[in-house]
């Protein structure tokens, strides 16, 4: 199965007139696959990444993550899948300013009760996979950008999540750098990561597989790339 099914999503706000945010999307997200997401600003791609990412429910349709419908579940339930099945990366980095590189990284696996020398082994570990090894114990304002949204990224792999979901993971970093974060999510699409990506910008969409084109809160067309190597 998929590592993310939608199946006629309809969000519809409902604050004065009625705003059909999406209104009928369909979308499979493979497993191992590298999908971008654009579309104008209110076409629904921050509404599509919240629902995805279990922060919020359909108004009607359903959205299976890595097999389990995620509509009809508890809130309880919801969140737990969240922390476990999808890993957040921000444009912000949104890391804790007083935790080192290593205490951020650790901090999922503290709310799914894993002890601490497991955390501190595993977060090294992983640190040292997005090419940190040599920064486990500097805080954020010790890092550059790139550094600390490869800080971001170790966080939301360490739970080994079914989908990484990245919302404009190079909106707040330089060209040259933001070009470094996508050379690292290749390697882990490479590695056989699940990556879904929002981005408005079309020279960081083509490093994907796919470009899901969202426009009026529906997929306008799905444009497939064949990128170098792939
Ligand atoms: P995008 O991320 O592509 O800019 P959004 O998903 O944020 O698009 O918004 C899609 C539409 O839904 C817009 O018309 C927006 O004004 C509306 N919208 C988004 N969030 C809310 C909300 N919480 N309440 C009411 N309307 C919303
Ligand atoms: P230290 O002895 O280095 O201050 P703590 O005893 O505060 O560490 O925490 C143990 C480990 O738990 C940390 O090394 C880190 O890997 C992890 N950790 C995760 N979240 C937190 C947090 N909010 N505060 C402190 N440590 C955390």
């Amino acid at each position: 199965n998929s590592a993310v099914s939608l199946d006629g999503v309809v969000k519809t706000y409902r604050l004065g007139e009625p705003v059909h945010a999406l209104d009928g999307v369909s979308l499979e997200v493979p497993r191992g696959s590298y999908t971008a997401v654009m579309g104008p600003s209110g076409s629904g791609k921050s509404t599509l990444m919240n629902l995805i990412g279990c922060l919020d429910t359909p108004t009607e349709g359903e959205i299976f993550l890595d097999g389990q419908d995620v509509t009809r579940v508890s809130d309880r339930e919801r969140t737990r899948i969240r922390g476990e099945d999808v890993g957040f990366v921000f444009q912000t980095f949104n890391l804790m300013p007083r935790l080192t590189a290593r205490e951020n990284v650790a901090l999922p696996m503290v709310f799914r009760g894993i002890g601490r020398a497991e955390r501190r082994e595993r977060a090294a570990e992983v640190l040292d996979s997005v090419g940190l090894g040599d920064r486990l114990e500097h805080r954020p304002n010790e890092l550059s950008g790139g550094q600390r949204q490869r800080v971001a990224i170790a966080r939301a792999l360490v739970n080994d999540p079914a989908l990484l979901l990245a919302d404009e993971p190079t909106g707040n970093l330089d060209t040259e750098t933001g070009e470094q974060i996508m050379d690292l999510f290749e390697e882990l699409y490479e590695r056989g990561n699940t990556i879904l990506m929002v981005t408005h910008e079309r020279s960081i969409a083509e490093h994907a597989e796919r470009i899901v084109h969202l426009l009026d809160g529906e997929i306008e067309r799905i444009e497939q790339l064949s990128g170098v190597g792939r």
